[in-house]
């Protein structure tokens, strides 16, 4: 597999590029992404409401454009 954004990229440049292969699948839309696309962010997991130790987070993997879409659905709320 490919990672998407390259292909949108090579798609839309007059110089076709080659598309990286994906390292990753996004969490939201299942697109297929490189490391250089690849959004890394966490996800913190509902844990105990009164908590003395920190939870660790989980690791949530996006493309460019659902982690564009989510930090402006983030910045609205
Ligand atoms: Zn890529
Ligand atoms: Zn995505």
């Amino acid at each position: 597999m490919h990672c998407f954004d390259c292909v949108l990229e090579s798609r839309a440049s007059t110089v076709p590029a080659s598309p990286a292969v994906a390292a990753a699948v996004c969490a939201r839309c299942g697109a297929g992404i490189c490391g250089r696309h690849a959004h890394v962010t966490s996800d913190p997991l509902p844990g105990p409401p009164i908590s003395s130790t920190p939870m660790p987070e989980a690791r949530r993997l996006t493309c460019e454009l659902c982690y564009e879409a989510e930090r402006a659905a983030a910045g609205r709320a």
